[in-house]
């Protein structure tokens, strides 16, 4: 059993801290949002995560998991002390690390002897090391050893408990054998998926990851854009390369461009560091320009279709950047509900969990639509805009959204109806990559 303080009480933060408790450890989150606390005192989590409550509960009644607004009552005899800070971009896209910084500052009042910080965000090459001396600065006077080493974060959101509970992989970027010592004993029960390596490699491992993902997605996404003009159907296209074990078939699905708090943030921020390191950031910069041209071509077939859209009615099916989230940072719904509005088009909003975030984090939403349902959103839409893949939109009684609507029109950016289906029950069906319909009807 290990005394974990947590600063952070975010998404990582608040799974790491419940998992750490549920594992058996002492855990303390703390942040400096007083709602957050407030609300996590009384037994509610401020954002959704499946089966995160429940964990929360369990740790609390445990008394092995406490939250709190007070430095001094987090660190109090703290052995590992865990940074689970934002890292957002800043207007040239580098990574802001002011927030880790001023915890690092804050935290150096309170820390014991022998304390370990453990840094979870997704920082810079180099930024470990800035933090050690920060605290080292903070500390002034006080002879206080502590060391600070690199556990880059891989969790998920939607299934970020799964993640953290089976990791594929726990990085450790850690250069003193003492520290590596704590770590092992914290995370024994994954010793096997530990990967030691110095601090630096972990640092990048955790931007490599994230930039090799949103590789496939936007490779995925433009040679969707390439089989519409061909007259391929880019979904055999991946099933046939996904079955190559070198290539394999995960995030080769198509769609209207990544979103969500990491993606286009380190891809951004990995930019930056090749920059700054006079590497050459084209690549990198190539797959944030494709998927922003994936947002723009998913609007623009919306309206080569009618042309002009003022007054007219669009269902928006899903927020949230994925489903099980109802997180909505740099959501492809954002940019297509702000281009839609700017033509003067009315939106009817659905997504499962996500309606509470929406109202909060769109520019005046209070003009906007918000619905109960799905059928709810399709009261007189002109087209249906699937948005987010939540499970349940894939089993929508189209019979009765074609009764509901004033159009039969489904634009599909996840491809996920069968378009005979769709054309059967008469509406005109756009997806993601695939042959437009004069193609099919010349090869037949
Ligand atoms: P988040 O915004 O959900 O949470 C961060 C929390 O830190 C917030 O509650 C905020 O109030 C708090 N905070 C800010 N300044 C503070 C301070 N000085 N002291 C104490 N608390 C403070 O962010 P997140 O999504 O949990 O991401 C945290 C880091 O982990 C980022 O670097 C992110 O890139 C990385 N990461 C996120 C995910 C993910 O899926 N969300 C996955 C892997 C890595």
């Amino acid at each position: 059993m290990k005394q974990v303080t947590i600063i952070g009480t975010g998404y990582v933060g608040l799974v790491t801290g419940a998992c750490l408790a549920e594992m058996g450890n002492q855990v303390t989150c703390l942040d400096v949002d007083d709602e957050k606390i407030t609300q996590l005192n009384s037994g509610k989590v401020p954002f959704f995560e499946p089966g995160l409550e429940e964990l929360v509960k369990r740790g609390r009644l445990a008394k092995r998991l406490c939250f709190t607004t007070s430095y001094e009552d987090a660190l109090k005899g703290a052995e590992l002390c865990f940074l689970a800070l934002p890292t957002p971009s800043n207007e040239d896209g580098s990574c802001d690390y002011r927030y880790v910084f001023a915890a690092a500052q804050k935290l150096a009042k309170h820390i014991d002897d022998g304390v370990l910080i453990i840094n979870k965000s997704t920082i810079p090459v180099g930024t470990t090391e800035k933090v050690r001396k920060k605290i080292r600065e903070a500390l002034a006077d006080r002879a206080v050893e502590f060391d600070v080493v690199s556990n880059p974060e891989f969790l998920q959101e939607g299934s970020a408990i799964y993640n953290c509970m089976n990791p594929d992989r726990i990085i450790l970027g850690v250069e003193n054998p003492r520290s590596q010592k704590l770590l092992e004993q914290l995370y024994a029960p994954f010793i096997e998926k530990i990967q030691v390596m110095d601090i630096a490699s972990a640092e990048l491992a955790k931007y490599a990851a994230n930039a090799m993902l949103a590789t496939r997605l936007s490779f995925m996404n433009h040679l969707s854009g390439l089989c519409e003009k061909v007259g391929a159907d880019i979904d055999q296209v991946r099933r046939a390369i996904g079955s190559d074990p070198r290539i394999g078939d995960k995030y080769l699905q198509p769609g209207i461009g990544f979103g969500g708090s990491c993606l286009p943030k380190d891809v951004d921020a990995l930019c930056a560091i090749a920059q700054e390191h006079g590497h050459s950031s084209d690549f990198f910069r190539m797959i944030l320009e494709v998927n922003e041209e994936q947002k723009r071509a998913f609007f623009e077939k919306i309206e080569g279709h009618f042309g002009d859209l003022s007054n007219l009615t669009f269902a928006i099916w899903g927020l949230s950047f994925k489903p099980n989230t109802d997180d909505l940072r740099q959501a492809p719904s954002l940019t297509l509900i702000s281009m839609l509005r700017e033509k003067g088009a009315n939106l009817r909003l659905f997504d499962p969990i996500a309606i509470d975030q929406a109202k909060k984090q769109i520019e005046n939403a209070s003009e906007l639509t918000f619905c109960v349902d799905e059928y709810d959103a399709a009261q007189g839409a002109d087209a249906i805009l699937l948005i987010t893949e939540w499970p349940e939109f894939q089993s929508v009684d189209f019979q009765k959204i074609g009764s509901l609507v004033r159009n039969k029109v489904v634009f599909d950016g996840r491809n996920l109806y069968s378009s005979s289906e769709l054309e059967q029950l008469g509406f005109e069906y756009y997806c993601i990559g695939k042959p437009a319909k004069q193609v099919l009807e010349w090869s037949i």
